[in-house]
């Protein structure tokens, strides 16, 4: 059996270093395809991002980074940040202000971030019907939707309280 955990019990006990070799690596393929720059800067702020499935501020990857390259500026990491948004390799967790890797870079999709308030993990679920609820919807309102964003806080099974 393959280790690599499925979408749906994605920070339940795993191995996480599994999780980072594969994000890593479909960046890396991604970016050739592409015919695009994965540069050292990028690859190492993709890689402190993916260090957990817990999402990370900008402020505190520039002091993850600064050890490692004590010439990194806030803006080159919002620079580096930019550029793994628009690979789609990472996600934009609008309501903490804080970014997570991607399980599924390298498709266009939709995504309902479950953002968990005691153990702060953030699971990415795909929900085809609740995509498909809401493009009716918006259809009905005679709305374009031009960003999604579908984020839900609360509590994981682990975190639950008996
Ligand atoms: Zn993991
Ligand atoms: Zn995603």
């Amino acid at each position: 059996m393959t280790a690599r955990p499925t979408i749906s019990d994605q920070t339940a006990e795993h191995d996480h270093s599994q999780c980072i070799r594969n994000a890593i690596s479909t960046a890396e393929e991604l970016c050739i395809r592409r015919g695009v720059q994965l540069t050292p800067i990028r690859h190492k702020i993709l890689e402190l991002i993916w260090n957990s499935h817990k999402a990370v501020k900008a402020y505190d990857l520039l002091d993850l980074i600064r050890p490692v390259n004590d010439a990194a500026k806030p803006a080159t990491v919002y620079r580096a940040l930019d550029f793994l948004l628009e690979q789609g390799l990472i996600h934009r967790v609008e309501s903490l202000n804080a970014f997570v890797g991607c399980r599924s870079s390298g498709t266009r999709h939709d995504q309902l971030l479950l953002i968990r308030t005691a153990c702060h993990n953030v699971e990415e679920r795909s929900a085809p019907q609740v995509f498909l609820a809401l493009a009716d919807e918006m259809q009905r309102a005679s709305f374009i939707p031009q960003r999604k964003t579908m984020e839900i806080h609360g509590l994981c099974k682990t975190c639950q309280p008996e």
